[in-house]
């Protein structure tokens, strides 16, 4: 039987990751002192049926999650391939790392959008690596298929998903393996809008139309009393108990859901609190460091 295409989550947090710089707060005092409680931002790493390694998302723990993506710690998976929602900080920042001071990697490719490609290429730190040959940047159309790597067994999609865009735009990828498809979606400024883009009435058909069977998902705040200080209208995400009241508990055909890119802010990321309870009482999930999904 050949060897099927495994997906490993190797972050859960949103952009600043879990303890977040400057924050004092309960849950990333906690994560200070006790390692296992440390969240870094949203990245997946893929393996493909030739056994080649790609990943979705550079972010600034790429060394720690490449060691959690590896079976053993004397052969590090190194990445062939990276492929980027957005421009973000918490979806590039890690990208340097590929560069002459640190894995001074050779030919790397990079997929991003059109309009992030152009923003990405004309950066000076991202113009250098490119001519030292570090990495090589690759445009992909919304909805074009592609396969990262020729022969890998699976294919990428990038469709367009409306979120605050001062750097250029966004996407979700779907991973498409023979027989079962991933979204991956970290951010989206509101369901209202995204649904509205793809003229769907509901979650469901949304997930209906591009086959999905997981669906891994913005689960930035749990409300939006979460950040006091900061006027959350500027930094707009669902929040996950919007997305419980659209969704509903689930239902036996429907695919399965989690929640990613969580703020340190938000109770989720606590098991056992009563908010993560009450996800995994509607039927759906919340993403661990490490979960596997096999397509
Ligand atoms: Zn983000
Ligand atoms: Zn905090
Ligand atoms: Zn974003």
């Amino acid at each position: 039987m050949e060897p099927g295409v495994s997906v490993t989550i190797l972050g859960t947090a949103q952009d600043g990751g879990i303890p977040q710089a400057g924050c004092s707060c309960e849950r990333c005092n906690e994560a200070h002192k006790n390692l296992k409680l440390r969240k870094y931002p949203v990245s997946l790493g893929i393996i493909g049926t030739d056994g080649s390694k790609h990943i979705v998302e550079v972010t600034k723990n790429l060394s720690e999650q490449l060691m959690i993506w590896s079976s053993n710690e004397n052969e590090l998976f190194i990445p062939e391939t990276v492929s980027i929602t957005h421009l973000h900080l918490g979806h590039v920042e890690g990208i340097g790392q590929f560069g002459k001071p640190v894995m001074a990697s050779k030919e790397v490719d990079v997929f991003l959008s059109h309009k992030n490609k152009n923003v990405f290429d004309e950066r000076s730190d991202i113009k250098l690596m490119i001519k030292q040959n570090n990495i090589r940047t690759h445009s992909k159309n919304f909805n074009q298929l592609f396969e990262p790597k020729q022969g890998c067994g699976f294919s990428l999609q990038f469709i367009s998903i409306p979120h605050r865009s001062e750097l250029g735009d966004t996407a979700a990828i779907i991973i498409k393996g023979n027989e079962k498809n991933i979204l991956f979606m970290p951010d989206q400024d509101s369901w209202e809008e995204t649904l509205e883009y793809y003229s769907k009435e509901n979650i469901r058909d949304f997930l209906k139309m591009f086959n999905i069977n997981y669906a891994l998902i913005d689960g930035t705040f749990w409300s939006m009393k979460e950040l006091p200080g900061r006027n959350i209208s500027e930094i707009p995400h669902p929040t996950i108990q919007d997305s419980l009241k659209l969704l509903g508990k689930r239902m036996e055909k429907d695919p399965r859901i989690s929640f990613l890119h969580l703020n340190h802010s938000n109770p989720v990321n606590d098991i056992g609190s009563k908010q993560r309870k009450l996800v995994e009482e509607y039927g759906w999930g919340v993403s661990e460091i490490g979960d596997v999904l096999k397509l």
